[in-house]
């Protein structure tokens, strides 16, 4: 498996490329920059089977219809995040000064402990709901995708539209309690371990 990160979009959200050997490709986070993310595409030739969503934020879902219609990938995104596609308070879409976007349509939603199978890649659904009622993370190999749920010495806010400290505090000792160690993956910033983060983030040693 090869992970390419992009960072993308207004806040420069990271946009993750995971494919096998014969380049079948899941696209997660796409926030924004469809170009440059689907320069990445198809100077790789890669196989895009299907678009996912960490959680329903704009800054992680910007460019998703665009890569859906340059692919033909179907969506998938995590159950509990649905009434933010058309709901912009909650997406957090109100924010952007253009106008709002056509809701993005899921193919699937995706629930905790669902394995979702591209090509050769197997990627499991860790729900870690907090910082919107869906967040998810995937696990796939030794990394993990965190979304906004899990950085490099942080976690995601609470305060927005969904939000809630109390599900996300037991949501980052699920992900403290996991057996072995990964290689984090975040929505935003550097990628960092999970053993960095269970000795040094205060979110999680102090759990
Ligand atoms: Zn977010």
């Amino acid at each position: 498996m090869e992970i390419l990160t992009l960072p993308v979009g207004p806040l420069q959200a990271n946009c993750y490329l995971l494919f096998d050997e014969g380049k079948n490709t899941a696209v997660v986070d796409p926030g924004g920059d469809a170009e440059r993310i689907l320069e990445e595409i198809h100077r790789r030739q890669l196989k895009v089977q299907a678009v996912l969503l960490t959680h329903v934020h704009f800054d992680h879902m910007l460019a998703a219809d665009e890569v859906q219609a340059a692919t033909g990938a179907p969506l998938w995104i995590p159950k509990g995040d649905e009434a933010a596609l058309t709901d912009p308070s909650r997406s957090l879409l109100q924010w952007l000064q253009e106008k709002s976007k056509t809701p993005l349509r899921p193919d699937r939603l995706v629930e905790d402990r669902d394995i979702l199978t591209v090509g050769k890649l197997r990627l499991e659904v860790i729900a870690t709901p907090g910082h919107t009622p869906g967040s998810c993370c995937y696990r796939c190999g030794d990394a993990l995708l965190t979304g906004d749920t899990l950085f490099a010495g942080g976690v995601g806010r609470t305060d927005f539209p969904g939000g809630d400290e109390g599900m996300l505090r037991e949501s980052l000792h699920r992900l403290s309690k996991l057996e072995g160690e990964y290689t984090v993956l975040p929505g935003h910033g550097p990628a960092t371990t999970l053993d960095k983060e269970r000795s040094g983030n205060p979110y999680l040693s102090l759990l």
